[in-house]
Protein backbone atom coordinates (compact mmCIF):
# COMPACT_ATOMS: atom_id res chain seq x y z
CA UNK A 1 0.00 0.00 0.00
CA UNK A 2 -0.64 2.38 -1.22
CA UNK A 3 -2.22 1.27 -4.58
CA UNK A 4 -1.45 4.79 -6.22
CA UNK A 5 0.92 6.76 -5.71
CA UNK A 6 2.85 10.10 -7.49
CA UNK A 7 4.95 12.69 -7.32
CA UNK A 8 2.59 15.34 -5.09
CA UNK A 9 4.54 18.54 -6.65
CA UNK A 10 3.44 17.84 -10.17
CA UNK A 11 0.01 17.48 -9.12
CA UNK A 12 -3.15 20.54 -8.49
CA UNK A 13 -2.97 21.47 -5.26
CA UNK A 14 -6.30 22.02 -3.26
CA UNK A 15 -6.37 25.38 -1.06
CA UNK A 16 -5.14 26.00 2.47
CA UNK A 17 -8.50 27.28 3.95
CA UNK A 18 -7.35 30.95 5.44
CA UNK A 19 -9.98 31.84 8.09
CA UNK A 20 -12.22 28.39 7.93
CA UNK A 21 -13.29 26.90 11.11
CA UNK A 22 -11.06 23.66 11.51
CA UNK A 23 -13.88 20.93 12.47
CA UNK A 24 -13.00 19.51 16.35
CA UNK A 25 -13.36 15.72 17.28
CA UNK A 26 -16.45 14.78 18.59
CA UNK A 27 -15.99 11.08 19.15
CA UNK A 28 -13.33 8.39 18.64
CA UNK A 29 -14.33 4.97 17.54
CA UNK A 30 -11.83 1.68 17.65
CA UNK A 31 -13.47 -0.60 15.19
CA UNK A 32 -14.32 -4.01 16.41
CA UNK A 33 -13.66 -7.32 14.80
CA UNK A 34 -16.12 -9.71 13.27
CA UNK A 35 -16.26 -12.12 10.88
CA UNK A 36 -18.19 -11.58 7.07
CA UNK A 37 -18.92 -13.86 4.01
CA UNK A 38 -17.51 -16.83 4.33
CA UNK A 39 -15.25 -16.16 7.20
CA UNK A 40 -12.90 -13.25 6.57
CA UNK A 41 -12.22 -11.34 9.05
CA UNK A 42 -13.07 -7.37 8.87
CA UNK A 43 -13.10 -4.15 10.77
CA UNK A 44 -16.22 -2.73 11.50
CA UNK A 45 -16.16 0.75 13.24
CA UNK A 46 -20.15 1.16 12.76
CA UNK A 47 -22.33 0.82 14.82
CA UNK A 48 -19.76 2.16 16.85
CA UNK A 49 -20.61 5.96 16.41
CA UNK A 50 -24.53 6.77 17.10
CA UNK A 51 -25.63 6.12 13.14
CA UNK A 52 -27.32 9.81 13.02
CA UNK A 53 -23.63 11.36 13.05
CA UNK A 54 -22.74 8.80 10.32
CA UNK A 55 -25.87 9.75 7.73
CA UNK A 56 -25.40 9.08 4.71
CA UNK A 57 -23.08 6.01 5.34
CA UNK A 58 -24.34 2.97 6.96
CA UNK A 59 -21.57 0.77 7.54
CA UNK A 60 -17.92 0.75 6.98
CA UNK A 61 -15.69 -2.82 6.90
CA UNK A 62 -11.80 -2.71 6.69
CA UNK A 63 -11.03 -5.91 4.81
CA UNK A 64 -7.26 -6.70 6.26
CA UNK A 65 -4.33 -6.02 5.49
CA UNK A 66 -4.05 -9.35 5.78
CA UNK A 67 -1.12 -11.84 3.97
CA UNK A 68 -3.25 -14.98 2.81
CA UNK A 69 -1.54 -18.30 2.56
CA UNK A 70 -2.04 -20.61 -0.49
CA UNK A 71 -5.96 -21.69 -0.11
CA UNK A 72 -6.77 -19.45 2.45
CA UNK A 73 -8.35 -16.21 0.95
CA UNK A 74 -11.91 -15.87 1.57
CA UNK A 75 -15.28 -13.87 0.31
CA UNK A 76 -18.53 -13.33 0.28
CA UNK A 77 -20.47 -15.93 -1.89
CA UNK A 78 -24.01 -14.85 -3.43
CA UNK A 79 -25.97 -12.62 -1.46
CA UNK A 80 -28.57 -9.73 -2.04
CA UNK A 81 -28.96 -6.45 -1.47
CA UNK A 82 -31.45 -3.64 -1.52
CA UNK A 83 -32.21 0.11 -0.66
CA UNK A 84 -28.44 1.69 -0.84
CA UNK A 85 -24.83 1.48 -2.75
CA UNK A 86 -22.04 -0.65 -1.95
CA UNK A 87 -18.49 1.20 -2.65
CA UNK A 88 -15.43 -1.15 -2.37
CA UNK A 89 -12.09 -0.22 -3.20
CA UNK A 90 -9.34 -2.06 -3.21
CA UNK A 91 -5.24 -1.34 -2.11
CA UNK A 92 -4.22 -4.70 -2.11
CA UNK A 93 -5.19 -8.34 -4.10
CA UNK A 94 -8.40 -8.41 -5.55
CA UNK A 95 -12.22 -9.13 -5.47
CA UNK A 96 -13.78 -11.01 -8.38
CA UNK A 97 -17.37 -10.01 -8.48
CA UNK A 98 -20.59 -11.55 -10.70
CA UNK A 99 -24.19 -10.41 -10.34
CA UNK A 100 -27.38 -11.37 -11.48
CA UNK A 101 -27.92 -9.02 -14.10
CA UNK A 102 -24.92 -11.07 -15.98
CA UNK A 103 -22.39 -8.08 -14.80
CA UNK A 104 -19.31 -8.79 -13.31
CA UNK A 105 -15.58 -7.83 -13.37
CA UNK A 106 -12.17 -8.05 -11.06
CA UNK A 107 -12.20 -5.58 -8.60
CA UNK A 108 -8.00 -4.76 -7.94
CA UNK A 109 -5.19 -2.80 -6.60
CA UNK A 110 -6.13 1.11 -6.64
CA UNK A 111 -10.01 0.33 -8.50
CA UNK A 112 -13.17 0.97 -6.82
CA UNK A 113 -16.37 -0.27 -8.11
CA UNK A 114 -19.42 1.67 -6.83
CA UNK A 115 -22.93 -0.77 -7.18
CA UNK A 116 -26.09 0.71 -6.91
CA UNK A 117 -28.29 -2.30 -5.54
CA UNK A 118 -31.47 0.07 -5.62
CA UNK A 119 -34.06 -2.50 -6.29
CA UNK A 120 -32.38 -5.13 -5.87
CA UNK A 121 -29.20 -7.27 -7.01
CA UNK A 122 -27.76 -10.73 -6.14
CA UNK A 123 -24.14 -10.80 -6.44
CA UNK A 124 -20.94 -12.77 -5.15
CA UNK A 125 -17.67 -10.79 -4.87
CA UNK A 126 -14.90 -13.37 -3.84
CA UNK A 127 -11.03 -13.52 -4.43
CA UNK A 128 -10.05 -14.56 -7.78
CA UNK A 129 -9.14 -18.71 -8.29
CA UNK A 130 -5.67 -17.37 -8.77
CA UNK A 131 -4.60 -15.28 -5.89
CA UNK A 132 -6.37 -18.74 -3.50
CA UNK A 133 -4.17 -20.92 -4.91
CA UNK A 134 -1.35 -18.39 -4.73
CA UNK A 135 -2.19 -16.28 -1.72
CA UNK A 136 -0.89 -13.21 -0.86
CA UNK A 137 -1.42 -9.59 0.54
CA UNK A 138 -4.90 -8.59 0.25
CA UNK A 139 -6.39 -4.94 1.94
CA UNK A 140 -9.66 -3.19 0.64
CA UNK A 141 -12.73 -1.46 2.59
CA UNK A 142 -16.26 -1.51 1.90
CA UNK A 143 -18.37 1.47 2.41
CA UNK A 144 -22.40 1.33 2.32
CA UNK A 145 -23.82 4.66 1.43
CA UNK A 146 -27.51 4.98 2.00
CA UNK A 147 -29.92 5.97 -0.43
CA UNK A 148 -32.98 8.27 -0.26
CA UNK A 149 -36.64 6.93 -0.42
CA UNK A 150 -36.99 8.06 -3.86
CA UNK A 151 -34.03 6.39 -5.01
CA UNK A 152 -34.22 3.12 -2.96
CA UNK A 153 -36.28 1.99 -6.67
CA UNK A 154 -33.79 2.67 -8.94
CA UNK A 155 -32.33 0.26 -11.37
CA UNK A 156 -28.92 -1.72 -10.00
CA UNK A 157 -26.15 -0.72 -11.81
CA UNK A 158 -22.57 -0.66 -11.31
CA UNK A 159 -19.19 1.66 -12.10
CA UNK A 160 -15.83 0.32 -12.39
CA UNK A 161 -13.49 3.12 -11.22
CA UNK A 162 -9.82 2.06 -12.20
CA UNK A 163 -6.77 3.48 -9.69
CA UNK A 164 -6.08 5.64 -12.83
CA UNK A 165 -8.93 7.32 -13.03
CA UNK A 166 -8.74 8.73 -9.54
CA UNK A 167 -8.79 12.49 -9.38
CA UNK A 168 -5.14 12.99 -7.82
CA UNK A 169 -4.39 16.00 -5.59
CA UNK A 170 -1.48 17.73 -3.39
CA UNK A 171 -2.18 19.31 -0.26
CA UNK A 172 -0.68 22.99 -0.36
CA UNK A 173 2.97 22.34 1.07
CA UNK A 174 3.25 19.03 -0.92
CA UNK A 175 3.19 17.02 2.09
CA UNK A 176 0.22 14.76 1.06
CA UNK A 177 -0.78 12.79 -1.69
CA UNK A 178 -4.76 12.42 -1.98
CA UNK A 179 -6.87 10.06 -4.24
CA UNK A 180 -10.11 11.59 -5.26
CA UNK A 181 -12.49 8.61 -5.45
CA UNK A 182 -16.05 10.27 -5.71
CA UNK A 183 -17.50 13.28 -4.90
CA UNK A 184 -16.45 16.55 -4.84
CA UNK A 185 -12.98 18.02 -3.17
CA UNK A 186 -12.08 21.86 -3.09
CA UNK A 187 -13.53 22.32 -6.64
CA UNK A 188 -12.17 18.75 -8.05
CA UNK A 189 -14.94 16.60 -8.76
CA UNK A 190 -13.89 12.75 -8.29
CA UNK A 191 -14.72 9.86 -11.39
CA UNK A 192 -17.40 8.17 -9.39
CA UNK A 193 -21.04 9.40 -9.26
CA UNK A 194 -23.04 9.23 -6.48
CA UNK A 195 -26.87 9.45 -6.00
CA UNK A 196 -26.65 10.53 -2.80
CA UNK A 197 -23.73 13.67 -2.26
CA UNK A 198 -20.72 12.78 -0.85
CA UNK A 199 -16.97 12.83 -0.86
CA UNK A 200 -14.39 9.97 -0.62
CA UNK A 201 -10.56 10.66 -0.24
CA UNK A 202 -7.88 8.58 0.04
CA UNK A 203 -4.61 10.50 1.45
CA UNK A 204 -1.48 9.68 2.25
CA UNK A 205 0.15 12.32 4.35
CA UNK A 206 3.60 12.21 5.19
CA UNK A 207 5.44 12.05 8.42
CA UNK A 208 5.23 15.28 10.39
CA UNK A 209 2.88 16.71 7.34
CA UNK A 210 0.09 19.03 8.12
CA UNK A 211 -2.92 18.13 5.74
CA UNK A 212 -5.85 21.00 5.91
CA UNK A 213 -8.45 21.06 3.63
CA UNK A 214 -11.99 22.79 2.67
CA UNK A 215 -14.76 20.74 3.56
CA UNK A 216 -18.16 21.52 2.76
CA UNK A 217 -20.26 22.87 6.17
CA UNK A 218 -23.28 20.82 5.55
CA UNK A 219 -21.56 17.65 4.91
CA UNK A 220 -20.57 15.06 7.94
CA UNK A 221 -17.01 14.34 8.50
CA UNK A 222 -15.08 10.73 9.23
CA UNK A 223 -11.89 10.07 9.03
CA UNK A 224 -10.67 6.53 9.45
CA UNK A 225 -7.44 5.09 9.98
CA UNK A 226 -6.01 2.62 7.15
CA UNK A 227 -2.04 2.43 8.34
CA UNK A 228 -0.32 4.32 10.60
CA UNK A 229 -1.09 7.46 13.11
CA UNK A 230 -1.24 10.74 13.24
CA UNK A 231 -3.60 13.64 14.88
CA UNK A 232 -6.96 14.85 13.92
CA UNK A 233 -9.41 18.11 14.42
CA UNK A 234 -8.92 21.06 15.99
CA UNK A 235 -7.87 19.94 19.03
CA UNK A 236 -5.35 17.68 17.25
CA UNK A 237 -6.63 14.00 18.74
CA UNK A 238 -4.57 11.09 18.25
CA UNK A 239 -5.54 8.41 16.25
CA UNK A 240 -4.26 5.36 14.70
CA UNK A 241 -4.96 2.49 12.77
CA UNK A 242 -8.40 0.87 12.75
CA UNK A 243 -10.04 4.12 14.67
CA UNK A 244 -12.84 6.09 13.44
CA UNK A 245 -13.07 9.72 14.44
CA UNK A 246 -16.42 11.67 13.81
CA UNK A 247 -15.80 15.45 13.48
CA UNK A 248 -18.00 18.13 14.80
CA UNK A 249 -19.34 21.52 12.90
CA UNK A 250 -16.86 23.73 10.95
CA UNK A 251 -15.55 24.09 7.32
CA UNK A 252 -12.39 22.69 7.15
CA UNK A 253 -10.43 19.00 8.41
CA UNK A 254 -6.79 19.25 9.71
CA UNK A 255 -4.68 16.26 10.10
CA UNK A 256 -0.86 15.89 11.00
CA UNK A 257 0.93 12.54 10.22
CA UNK A 258 3.14 11.56 13.21
CA UNK A 259 6.67 12.04 12.38
CA UNK A 260 7.29 7.98 13.41
CA UNK A 261 5.30 6.15 11.37
CA UNK A 262 6.53 2.22 12.52
CA UNK A 263 3.25 0.93 11.28
CA UNK A 264 2.79 -2.14 8.44
CA UNK A 265 1.77 -0.81 5.54
CA UNK A 266 2.56 2.81 6.56
CA UNK A 267 5.72 3.58 4.85
CA UNK A 268 4.75 6.02 2.91
CA UNK A 269 2.99 8.22 5.46
CA UNK A 270 -0.20 7.85 7.10
CA UNK A 271 -2.84 6.34 5.12
CA UNK A 272 -6.53 7.91 6.19
CA UNK A 273 -9.62 7.89 4.12
CA UNK A 274 -11.75 11.22 4.45
CA UNK A 275 -15.38 10.50 4.24
CA UNK A 276 -18.41 13.19 4.12
CA UNK A 277 -22.00 13.36 3.12
CA UNK A 278 -25.25 15.20 3.20
CA UNK A 279 -27.46 13.43 5.43
CA UNK A 280 -30.48 11.64 4.48
CA UNK A 281 -32.71 12.32 7.58
CA UNK A 282 -35.14 9.82 6.94
CA UNK A 283 -35.69 6.46 8.98
CA UNK A 284 -33.77 3.53 8.52
CA UNK A 285 -34.80 0.05 8.88
CA UNK A 286 -31.95 -2.38 8.49
CA UNK A 287 -31.48 -6.11 8.22
CA UNK A 288 -28.82 -8.00 6.88
CA UNK A 289 -28.06 -6.95 3.02
CA UNK A 290 -31.38 -5.17 3.12
CA UNK A 291 -31.79 -1.07 4.27
CA UNK A 292 -35.21 0.47 3.83
CA UNK A 293 -37.10 3.20 5.19
CA UNK A 294 -39.62 0.61 7.52
CA UNK A 295 -40.19 -2.40 8.63
CA UNK A 296 -42.93 -3.77 6.12
CA UNK A 297 -40.59 -2.91 3.08
CA UNK A 298 -37.51 -5.19 5.11
CA UNK A 299 -39.84 -7.99 5.31
CA UNK A 300 -41.05 -7.47 1.67
CA UNK A 301 -37.02 -7.52 0.50
CA UNK A 302 -37.02 -10.67 2.37
CA UNK A 303 -39.95 -12.45 0.97
CA UNK A 304 -38.89 -10.82 -2.75
CA UNK A 305 -35.28 -12.25 -2.06
CA UNK A 306 -36.99 -16.16 -0.91
CA UNK A 307 -39.14 -16.07 -4.12
CA UNK A 308 -36.53 -15.00 -6.29
CA UNK A 309 -37.30 -11.42 -7.44
CA UNK A 310 -34.48 -9.60 -6.53
CA UNK A 311 -32.54 -11.73 -9.07
CA UNK A 312 -32.70 -14.69 -10.63
CA UNK A 313 -29.26 -15.89 -12.15
CA UNK A 314 -27.08 -18.17 -11.35
CA UNK A 315 -28.84 -20.55 -9.82
CA UNK A 316 -26.66 -23.25 -9.58
CA UNK A 317 -24.71 -20.80 -6.70
CA UNK A 318 -27.64 -20.10 -4.92
CA UNK A 319 -27.67 -22.63 -2.46
CA UNK A 320 -25.55 -20.47 -0.87
CA UNK A 321 -28.00 -18.22 0.75
CA UNK A 322 -26.59 -17.39 4.03
CA UNK A 323 -26.08 -13.38 4.59
CA UNK A 324 -29.63 -12.92 4.43
CA UNK A 325 -30.78 -15.11 7.30
CA UNK A 326 -28.35 -13.04 9.75
CA UNK A 327 -29.23 -9.40 11.26
CA UNK A 328 -26.39 -6.83 10.27
CA UNK A 329 -26.25 -5.29 14.12
CA UNK A 330 -23.86 -8.06 14.90
CA UNK A 331 -21.41 -5.66 16.65
CA UNK A 332 -23.60 -5.39 19.80
CA UNK A 333 -22.00 -8.55 21.74
CA UNK A 334 -18.20 -7.93 20.47
CA UNK A 335 -15.61 -6.41 21.76
CA UNK A 336 -15.94 -2.65 20.19
CA UNK A 337 -15.05 -0.29 22.14
CA UNK A 338 -15.95 3.31 22.15
CA UNK A 339 -14.32 6.38 23.53
CA UNK A 340 -15.10 9.68 23.98
MN1 LIG B 1 -22.32 -7.58 -1.02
Amino acid sequence: MPAVTADTLTLPRVSQPADATVRPVAKVVTAHRQLEGEGFQVRRPFPGTDLAAADPFLLLDHLGAVEYGPGEAKGAPWHPHRGFETVTYMLDGAFEHRDSTGGGGLITEGATQWMTAGAGVLHSELPPQDFVTRGGLFHGVQLWVNLPRSLKWTPARYQDIRAGETVLLSSADGGALLRLIAGELDGHQGPGVTRTPISYVHATVSPGARLTVPWPAEFNALVYVLAGRGTVGAEQRPLEEGQLAVLGPGEALSLTGSALQDHNGSRNGWEVLLLGGLPIREPVARYGPFVMNTRAEILQAVEDFQSGRLGASAPEELAHRTTADEPVDRGTNSERREER
